[in-house]
């Protein structure tokens, strides 16, 4: 009674030792390739889990347990393989969003990848004034560039937006109140808002207006001796339609200088350049804010300024000095690799006539359909003799975005390449493309799984068809 049954004692009995299991091929190869010690930790493991299943699988149902020595072995190899995989690796975006967020935002421009590796090969002049060798700061490497480009009279770089916006807001009116529009009140993704961070920071939030509108006299009825600052946020992710209206910056410059109260806005996305210019929809520019009359402006790095993750606080020298000066802004530093793919990427900007080859994200925005249509095309092409049978393939017309709160509302046409395996749901393709090597990410829609090729990379064509025609082929079972 209560005593297990035979054949759980057998099958025990019968598995392979770690000793044994250590002299397989593949765990040998492992343990060349991998620490010694740990691949042993890894075996006994794996053996230990096959122990566990036994003891836990009903006695009617133990033929269909995998108990060979060659399953084990492979389950090793495939554990310390996938755990010694770099966790951050490539990634194909093949979902059309440019500013992908969980994708990493933007991927970084030529001169940036070089100027990252020579920053980090060896030691570099991150704070040092090298004529004199002693310590320098750490801001000089942006801050001529930045003042040039924005037309600010001084610059400093955090951790990122959020933490330019915190910063600024206790630096300048900590105790004190800031004044601004219920209208921009917003939520940015990843948690990020503004009332929260308000509160954070120290400032008492004094809200004026109505969600819909918001004039100037409700910015003058609110301001009293208290009042530390006036902010201005950007809705960045949505757009208030129909009767709705703010006071803009411009308009609420004589009444901040009246009053001697810093006028500061919150940009988000950071665009230098008109993007009328180049047939896409306005998107505000820095340069105009300062010209305006904002007394500190901050934006992101990384949306599309195409930067790495960081936040750039620009504006009068008075204000930015106070703000360098807030131990704060030691805390929310930013370290040599931001410094230096940021120098690089903003140079990008002072030639208009190669900007948009050479820089990712512009590049990408204003790609024409054409051109799209026709890498959607060879992707077919490469793709159709091999799996055209299995699976629908049609290159369609369709819509890519911004992402990251930029141009929110806008839809930029597009060239997609739809896929409909005739084996599987478009939800078991979707994974099988995010669990591939590289993993890609798409989208779905109508039970097809579309490729967006504004945001795949003309050398990763052929690696994407290699993924694709592997997924669908392990659909054949
Ligand atoms: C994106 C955004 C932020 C947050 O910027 P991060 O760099 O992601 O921290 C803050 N404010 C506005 C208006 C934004 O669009």
């Amino acid at each position: 009674m209560g005593a297990m049954p035979a054949d759980k004692n057998t099958l025990l009995d019968n598995l392979i030792s770690t000793t044994k299991l250590l002299n397989y091929p593949k765990i040998k190869q492992l343990s060349k390739e991998f620490p010694k010690y740990y691949v042993k930790e890894i075996a006994k493991s794996e053996l230990q889990n096959i122990r566990d299943i036994i003891l836990n699988t009903p006695a009617e149902s133990l033929d269909a347990v995998d108990i060979s020595s060659e399953s084990i072995e492979a389950k090793v190899d495939m554990r310390v393989r996938a755990e010694f995989r770099p966790s951050i690796r490539p990634a194909i975006n093949a979902a059309g969003i440019i500013l992908h967020t969980a994708l990493g935002r933007a991927p970084f421009a030529e001169a940036a990848q070089e100027a990252l590796m020579n920053a980090v090969r060896n030691y570099c002049t991150l704070a040092v004034d090298v004529p004199t060798g002693k310590r320098g700061d750490r801001y000089v490497h942006v801050e001529g560039l930045l003042k040039y480009l924005t037309g600010a009279q001084a610059a400093c770089v955090v951790n990122n937006n959020a933490a330019a916006v915190l910063l600024v807001l206790n630096t300048l009116a900590e105790g004190k109140e800031v004044v601004i529009s219920r209208g921009q009140l917003v939520e940015i993704g990843g948690a990020f808002r503004i009332p929260d961070v308000m509160h954070r920071s120290g400032a008492v939030m004094v809200e004026v207006g109505t969600t819909n509108r918001t004039h100037l006299y409700d910015y003058e009825e609110a301001i009293n001796e208290n009042t530390g600052m006036v902010q201005v946020v950007h809705h960045s992710n949505y757009r208030i339609t129909g009767f709705a209206g703010e006071v803009p910056l411009a308009d609420l410059k004589p009444l901040s200088k009246k009053h001697n109260i810093p006028l500061v806005e919150d940009i988000g996305s950071g665009c230098l350049i008109d993007f009328t210019h180049y047939g896409l929809p306005p998107e505000p520019m820095v340069q105009d804010s300062i010209k305006a009359g904002a007394d500190v402006v901050t934006f992101s790095g990384d949306k599309i300024l195409g930067g790495p993750q960081c936040g750039i606080i620009i504006g009068k020298k008075t204000y930015v000095d106070r703000i360098k000066k807030n131990p704060l802004c030691r805390a929310l530093r930013s370290d040599k690799l931001t410094y230096s793919v940021l120098e690089a990427t903003l140079k990008l900007f002072l030639d208009r006539k190669t900007l948009f080859e050479k820089h990712p994200v512009l590049h990408m925005l204003t790609l024409q359909t054409r051109t799209i249509g026709n890498r959607a095309r060879s992707f077919v092409r490469k793709f159709k003799p091999v799996l055209g049978k299995e699976c629908e393939i049609d290159v369609i017309n369709g819509e890519s975005q911004m992402g990251s709160g930029s141009l929110p509302a806008q839809f930029i046409p597009t060239k997609l390449v739809s896929l409909k395996s005739k084996n599987m749901s478009a939800d078991e393709l979707g994974y099988k493309l995010r669990m591939s090597e590289p993993p890609v990410f798409s989208r779905i829609t109508e039970d097809r799984i579309l490729l967006d090729f504004r945001t795949i990379h003309p050398r990763e064509i052929q690696t994407l068809a290699d993924v694709v025609v592997e997924a669908l082929r392990n659909s054949r079972v």
